[in-house]
């Protein structure tokens, strides 16, 4: 049975330009998603940065992370901005680096897996593709849960192994800006994956999983350009067929 706020996100999705992206960490989501915005003349939601920033409030206000109702009023309570520059804030304050920190990232997991938590972030972003008619969100769940008819969906993934390298070089050239877990080396950032991995896709709500309607698309073996190349063949088939 379709709640009328389940038939509205659909009516949003299809009627606006939406593209989501999901799939485990450090499988390029991020860097591919925005490429392809940039390409398709969309904006780019990080929704994994608003789970991090959710988590972020928890530490920072010293809420027990495993406390459904407390951390479900944080992730009411704040007020989270991705600016355009990449920077992120909380409540005002600067959490750009720390979001991607060893801290936030070995509780976020747990954050996330709250119903309340992911209901107050799923309206935030259902909301943020209104006011813009449209964008490429990049997460875990865009296509299974948050736009189940989006315009089009992409499942990203790659071995284990290659998702921590790229995450440990990110560490060392992105550390500056914040767009990697900082300083992290590739045994400890092999196992942070493998455990979220684990949690992400075995929680109850909204878990990490390959939606139906997906492409699924393996960038083991593939260049980030190859993989923007590929989404934006894939984005203009499915403008095309919409206006046929
Ligand atoms: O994408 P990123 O690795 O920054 O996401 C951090 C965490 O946020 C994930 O491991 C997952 O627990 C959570 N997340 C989620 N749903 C999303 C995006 C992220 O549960 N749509």
């Amino acid at each position: 049975m379709n709640s009328s706020s389940d038939r509205s996100s659909r009516d949003d999705s299809v009627r606006h330009r939406v593209v989501a992206i999901d799939g485990p960490a450090g499988s390029g989501k991020s860097t591919v998603a925005k490429r392809l915005a940039n390409v398709a003349g969309l904006e780019y939601l990080d929704t994994g940065a608003m789970y991090r920033a959710v988590t972020f409030a928890v530490i920072l206000r010293n809420v027990d992370p495993e406390d459904s109702v407390a951390v479900t009023q944080v992730a009411e309570d704040c007020t989270i901005v991705q600016h355009e520059d990449g920077t992120v804030t909380v409540d005002g304050v600067d959490a750009t680096v720390e979001i991607r920190g060893s801290l936030v990232s070995s509780v976020v997991s747990l954050v996330s897996s709250h119903e309340g938590v992911r209901r107050e972030l799923v309206s935030r972003q259902r909301q943020w593709v209104r006011t813009r008619g449209g964008g490429v969100l990049d997460g875990r769940d865009i296509a299974t849960a948050v736009f189940p008819d989006a315009l089009l969906k992409v499942y990203l993934t790659a071995s284990p192994e290659v998702r921590a390298t790229r995450r440990t070089s990110q560490g060392s050239s992105e550390a500056q800006t914040g767009n990697s877990d900082t300083n992290d080396d590739y045994e400890r950032v092999l196992l942070d994956i493998q455990r979220r991995d684990k949690l992400d896709s075995e929680r109850e709500h909204d878990p990490l999983r390959q939606d139906a309607d997906a492409y699924l698309v393996d960038t083991s073996d593939m260049t980030i350009d190859e993989v923007v190349a590929l989404l934006s063949n894939l984005f203009d088939e499915a403008l095309r067929s919409i206006s046929d």
